[in-house]
């Protein structure tokens, strides 16, 4: 399947929210939802959202989650049924598999500004875990796992470039960072609490409980 290659700033405008795909451009004044919040394709006064029903919000949410991720649906229902089979509340399990993506822990390091950055940066083969290079960007963090870039990879212009960006990045709690060694320690899982993305994953299991 091929990869989403529109404006991803149209996925935004079609939740009518910042999901801040973009990096260091979202917290600009060029952010397409201050100026156009209104979904993609609509004129005039056809640009009111229109009430939508429980599946609607549902849906919405479900695809909101997966954008923000950047997972194809295939890849977010397996999520969902990896979800399913843990003890616990079922919405809050799914984030935190996403959020355990390496992809999104390299971006939680600061080591990217977006998620679509940090994946380019996995998939080129710049991150190491655990001293190894790995480049799969749904690789799963374990509490214990070192995820750095790689030696070689430190000399290149981006990373010396993020440096100064890096030494004032405060990672989330279960993870830290070291900075200068441009280096981060899994120390725990992620807590709901820790996703500071506004999602209602309740809508999301309801989706898939239909
Ligand atoms: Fe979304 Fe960022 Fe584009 Fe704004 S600049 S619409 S937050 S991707």
């Amino acid at each position: 399947m091929a990869r989403y290659t529109d404006s991803v700033c149209k996925l935004c405008r079609r939740e009518g929210m910042k999901l801040f795909l973009k990096g260091e451009r979202c917290y600009k004044t060029k952010c397409a939802i201050d100026k156009r919040n209104y979904p993609p394709g609509m004129q005039g006064n056809t640009r009111r959202r229109r009430k939508v029903s429980d599946y609607g919000r549902q849906l919405r949410e479900k695809q909101k989650a997966r954008r923000v991720y950047g997972v194809y649906e295939r890849q977010f229902r397996r999520y969902f049924q990896q979800a399913v089979k843990v003890k616990g509340l079922t919405g809050a399990t799914l984030l935190q598999l996403l959020e355990r993506r390496l992809d999104n822990t390299v971006f939680r390091l600061g080591f990217a500004s977006s998620r679509a950055q940090a994946r380019q940066l996995v998939t080129h083969g710049h991150i190491a875990v655990n001293g190894h290079k790995l480049d799969i960007a749904s690789y799963s963090v374990q509490p214990g796992d070192v995820i750095s870039v790689r030696e070689n990879s430190r000399s290149k212009s981006y990373f010396k470039d993020r440096a100064e960006s890096l030494a004032k990045h405060v990672p989330p709690q279960w993870l830290t960072l070291d900075a200068a060694a441009m280096s981060g320690t899994v120390v725990g899982l992620p807590e709901r609490s820790d996703i500071d993305i506004p999602i209602n994953e309740q809508l999301i299991v309801e989706y898939y409980s239909r």
